[in-house]
């Protein structure tokens, strides 16, 4: 098992229902910023799955309290290709984003959106997603 000093904490994957036979252990630098702050500072790793195939989509960080309603680009942790969107150089608006779709089943979870504070996101369509907590703090 992994510890991170810097962030005190770890994050710990596994006796999940998943496929995985052995555990996962994992450590995620979650972010601290100014979003985070505005929320009131405290966040939750998850783990979002496609409702209808179950197939796992991302690793979102949701910050504060309250229902999770979109996911920002800069809290998406994995996978890979996924949370480099927020570096994507073309991404200006919304219409310059495909929708957050699940790799299997092609279901239709997100749609592009700007929210208030500037940042690019995906409002989550309800029912199309399930989500996990990975790690509170
Ligand atoms: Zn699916």
């Amino acid at each position: 098992m992994r510890y991170c000093e810097e962030v005190g904490f770890i994050i710990y994957y596994g006796q999940q229902k998943s496929s995985f036979k052995t555990d996962h252990i994992m450590e995620e630098r979650m972010k601290k910023d100014k979003y985070l702050r505005a929320r009131g500072g405290t966040a939750r790793m998850l783990d979002i799955h496609c409702a209808r195939c179950a197939a796992w989509v991302l690793k979102y960080q949701k910050d504060g309290v309250g229902q999770l309603l979109r996911c920002y680009l800069n809290r998406i942790f994995a996978p890979p290709e996924t949370a480099a969107l927020q570096h994507n150089p073309t991404f200006r608006e919304p219409k310059d984003m495909s929708n957050l779709v699940c790799p299997k089943c092609s279901t239709v979870i997100g749609t592009p959106m700007r929210y208030e504070d500037g940042r690019l996101a995906f409002r989550l369509l309800k029912g199309t997603y399930s989500k996990k907590i990975v790690k509170g703090e």
